[in-house]
């Protein structure tokens, strides 16, 4: 029998087991938790936060099998069993030959830094990650951004935002030669671009001029596996590949990764750099030593590399991903069909609101991202962050703010941490404050760190 419905919804492929009691605030409430925090997102507590959508970093719900896992730590200094599952679990789904793990992404940033990038160095990239820049300078380096215009234009609906424009790339190498570009640096799924997917075509033809040159490829596979859903879903040939044989194939385009497992693999903490050459693998084993811990446990405990390779397996799994994905598409319809100005296509990880459009009365150095996202908060107490100027930091030669094109509110979603209902919830918030739009102020900045000033900053009302 022909079905009479057209449509037919999906839903999360788990169900709950446990949960966590969440804590209603009044405006009142808020308000003053707001001037606490020195209008900061990152500065407000835990308690006083009802949606935290903040980041979808280390914030994801572990699953019954990876609480399981964490019983089966085996806590040995060195050669932890768990070490073992992890290092199997990482060549079966990525492929890499050889991996180290380390507490978190940036520990592996910094050791990859350290051992490749010598002072003058550049390293091109597709859009800068703010940890991962600054490793590359910390280390001597220059990062030059060489991600396709499109990138740029929150309005384009291109499908591959992520791409990297070959020309931009060839032209540096001209320019510097290969001699000063130890690697290039390319994420899947780009933060930064709003979630954004490079396809496997582009990857491709990176790689192809990278060889030539003898350039290595390092991937930051952060969300290697998002991005994998939108190859399937938009790149010729792929409709009926499984999300692991695309994740596997990207990997097989690089020489080595660094990761964050806080985000597609499911872990509360972790990370690793993966390498395919020998020699390097050698030096990285030497310098975790020295910044995160033995080779076999690099800052983490047996229990956490356990759930983390167990994680890992999970975040490739086709269901898991469609419905992670389904989650961020289904709150951006909403916001899309309430004529709210966010960042398009609609990413992997979160809805970018574009805090421009939004707040077309505010100049950048007014702090329009940061004081929306503040204003989101103040109305239902949705925790979102900043992406804009005050994330882009300050040229390290000039000393002048950088002013990126893109300025805006990142709503992340945890990984099977909130129902549809809660997206709801945050749709409705957004549109009582795109209504009230015109009634915002601006900030100015009254205390400003000097590493990654976005996490710790202070502001006052204009
Ligand atoms: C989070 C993140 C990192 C850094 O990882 P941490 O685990 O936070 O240290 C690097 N690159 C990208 C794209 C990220 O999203």
């Amino acid at each position: 029998m022909k079905s009479k419905r057209n449509k037919r919804s999906w839903a999360e492929p788990y169900k709950i087991k446990m949960v966590e009691l969440l804590r209603m605030t009044t405006r009142e409430e808020r308000k003053k938790a707001l001037e606490y925090a020195g209008y900061n997102t990152f500065l407000l507590k835990s308690k006083d936060v009802y949606i935290d959508l903040l980041t979808d970093s280390g914030t994801s719900a572990m699953s019954d099998r990876q609480w399981a896992g964490m019983m089966l730590g085996d806590e040995a200094y060195a050669g932890s069993e768990n070490f073992y599952h992890f290092e199997s679990a990482v060549h079966e789904n990525y492929g890499y030959k050889y991996v180290v793990p380390t507490h978190q992404g940036r520990g592996a940033e910094n050791i990859v830094s350290k051992i490749m990038i010598k002072p003058g160095d550049i390293i091109p990239g597709n859009m800068y990650f703010t940890t991962t820049r600054l490793h590359q300078e910390l280390a001597g380096g220059t990062f030059v951004d060489i991600i396709i215009d499109e990138a740029h234009d929150s309005q384009s609906k291109h499908p591959f935002k992520g791409n990297g424009n070959l020309t931009k790339l060839e032209s540096l190498i001209k320019i510097y030669g290969s001699k000063k570009i130890p690697y290039i640096s390319i994420a899947t799924s780009v933060n930064m671009a709003g979630g954004q997917p490079i396809s496997i075509q582009n990857l491709r033809e990176i790689r192809k001029l990278t060889e030539k040159h003898d350039i290595k490829v390092i991937h930051d596979m952060t969300r290697v596996a998002e991005n994998a859903w939108f190859i399937k879903q938009r790149e010729k040939g792929y409709q009926n590949k499984s999300v692991k044989s695309i994740v596997k194939e990207i990997c097989s385009l690089t020489d080595g990764a660094t990761m964050s497992a806080k985000k597609d693999a499911l872990v509360n903490i972790g990370g690793f750099l993966a390498l395919n050459d020998k020699a390097l693998y050698e030096e990285a084993s030497n310098m975790v030593v020295v910044y995160e811990g033995l080779h076999t446990y690099g800052g983490l405990a047996g229990r956490d590399l356990e759930a983390m390779a167990i994680g890992i397996g999970e975040s490739v799994n086709d269901d898991h991903i469609r419905a992670r994905v389904g989650q961020v598409e289904y709150l951006g319809m909403q916001m899309l069909e309430a004529k709210i100005p966010i960042v398009q296509p609609i990413g992997g990880h979160g809805i970018f609101v574009d805090a421009k459009r939004f707040l077309p009365h505010l100049k950048q150095l007014q702090f329009p991202a940061q004081a929306l996202a503040a204003e989101i908060y103040l109305d239902s107490g949705v925790r979102s962050m900043e992406r804009g100027i005050v994330s882009a930091g300050r040229n390290k030669d000039t000393g002048d703010h950088y002013f990126p094109e893109l300025e805006l509110v990142r709503l992340t979603i945890p990984r099977r941490v909130y129902t549809q209902a809660h997206m709801d919830v945050v749709a409705e918030s957004l549109e009582e404050v795109f209504h009230n739009r015109k009634k915002i102020k601006g900030f100015k900045m009254v205390h400003e760190p000097k590493y990654l000033r976005f996490f710790q900053a202070r502001f006052k009302k204009l």
